[in-house]
């Protein structure tokens, strides 16, 4: 019988992708441009001139403007400051940063010498607000008129997201989303993209959008309009999303430990979801899924050096081919702990591994790894998740495994070198061992992924620094 893979199903969805291209015929590039991009005057015209260089961006998603230096407050902060002070009577400071808040847009208005008059907004925000609006409702109202700003100035249609993007989650008591779901209804926020945006030139703020009542507004988590124009992208199927930032790209390793890491030129989506981690933070993780599963190609780029290629991220089945044993980046992180369990002739017991998942599982806690031999099972975790809980997980696993030993280790730190040209191509992981043994560094663990593009070590978090800048020089000799 024909087993649906991932790959198959992938390839099912391009192929329906390039249908429609060819039906259509033309090329859509989705922008984004975060808040540093859009800090005041002098970027939004950037943003403005990047847009209209290529008539191929037909559409633009913004965030809030950001910080213009260090010391700044982004508009998002500067509103939900603004409606906290109102709420608890603090009027004198809240007019100040009422007062900031729309300097904030004047200066860009007048700066680009803009026609466009927003007191009507302002008025319609304070209104809202005394009449009892949410949070994320005044939270969302930084892109909201950042986007009326870029669509004026681009002379594009203005889309509230509030009219397509809808949530199926709300917030939990803890001020989360509530994620077991998606946070946002695909289907439904698919088709009302698509028939709001379809063959037009658009502008949407990103951030927010609305329960599936259509009107109670809903803010996506802080520092992720990312999101917003992945959903856009891949509901209009456009050829590339473009998300430009500060940044020449995502970085191959975390500039924490690597003095001045260069950025990943190239990756595919499945690459950069074994990094786990953007150690630069610059394209939210959650908003890989909805680009990666249309197959949409991500650039990440620099809107202040907008002719630098930065990072390409591609769908797993259209990825150009490397050379061979190519690294491609490098994420690493502390804090982590191991379980050890052992049990003689493990491996020829039923259901083992199982029973040791659901003595985790029963408390809530989840792993990263789980690399395993005859008669050893490790089991790689965050140490936070075993907090005040080790001696009940180990006497569990004792007395409900019938382990014949378990020990907890912690203080580990995980590092995982990425590549996809790494499969079958012999001496990568000789190459990554060496190195380690030429610094005097052991690995606790190994774990090579599944997928063959990733080798986990566990190191003692002493030895981070070392371990990640030895991998680093022997992959990136000349960086
Ligand atoms: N403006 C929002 C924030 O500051 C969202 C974003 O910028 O991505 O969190």
């Amino acid at each position: 019988m024909l087993q649906l893979g991932q790959n198959y199903v992938l390839c099912l969805r391009t192929l329906d992708i390039l249908q429609k291209e060819g039906a259509t015929g033309m090329t859509i590039k989705v922008v984004k441009f975060g808040g540093s991009s859009l800090a005041d005057s002098l970027q939004v015209g950037k943003a403005i001139a990047i847009v209209k260089a290529d008539p191929t961006r037909t559409h633009v998603v913004v965030s809030a403007p950001g910080k213009r230096n260090a010391l700044d407050t982004k508009v998002t902060d500067l509103l939900l400051g603004w409606y906290r002070l109102k709420k608890q009577g603090v009027y004198e400071e809240a007019a100040q940063l009422w007062t900031a808040i729309c300097n904030r847009y004047f200066e860009i208005i007048s700066g680009l010498d803009l026609g466009l008059d927003l007191r009507d907004d302002f008025a319609a925000i304070q209104d809202a607000q005394e009449a009892g609006a949410s949070e994320d409702f005044i939270a969302s109202r930084g892109e909201y008129l950042m986007a009326k700003i870029m669509a004026d100035a681009l002379d594009y249609e203005f889309v509230d997201a509030a009219k397509c993007v809808r949530f199926n989650s709300i917030k939990t008591a803890s001020g989360h989303l509530a994620t077991h779901d998606r946070l946002y209804n695909e289907g439904l926020t698919h088709s009302l993209v698509y028939s709001l945006m379809h063959d037009k030139r658009v502008v949407m703020p990103g951030f927010y959008g609305t329960l599936l009542d259509g009107k109670t507004i809903q803010i996506f988590p802080r520092n992720s309009s990312d999101i917003s124009g992945a959903i856009v992208a891949a509901a209009l199927q456009a050829n590339v999303y473009e998300k430009f930032t500060d940044v020449p790209g995502i970085l191959a390793a975390d500039n924490r430990l690597v003095k001045n890491p260069r950025s990943i030129t190239s990756a595919t989506y499945r690459e950069l979801g074994e990094l786990a981690i953007d150690p630069s933070g610059v394209f939210h993780p959650e908003a890989m899924y909805p680009v990666q599963t249309a197959g949409v190609e991500t650039h990440i780029l620099d809107a202040n050096n907008p002719r630098e290629k930065g990072t390409v991220i591609y769908p797993d089945i259209r990825a150009p081919s490397l050379t061979p044993g190519t690294v491609i980046g490098i994420a690493a992180r502390a804090g982590f702990s191991i379980i050890t369990v052992y049990k003689v002739a493990m491996n020829r017991e039923v259901g083992f591994v199982r029973r040791v998942l659901e003595v985790l599982e029963h408390e809530r806690i989840s792993f990263e790894h789980a690399p395993m031999g005859r008669d050893i099972m490790n089991v790689l975790l965050e140490t936070s998740q075993l907090k005040d809980k080790e001696d009940y997980i180990v006497n569990r696993l004792i007395s409900f495994c019938f382990a014949d030993e378990v020990k907890i280790e912690d203080s580990l730190a995980l590092i995982s070198t990425v590549g996809r040209a790494m499969r079958d191509t012999a001496g990568v992981a000789a190459r990554l061992f060496t190195a380690l043994a030429n610094h005097g560094i052991s690995n606790r663990i190994i774990d090579q992924g599944a997928t063959e593009m990733n080798i986990v070590v566990g190191v003692k978090e002493s030895d981070l620094k070392p371990a990640v800048n030895a991998i680093y020089k022997e992959f990136f000799p000349s960086a």
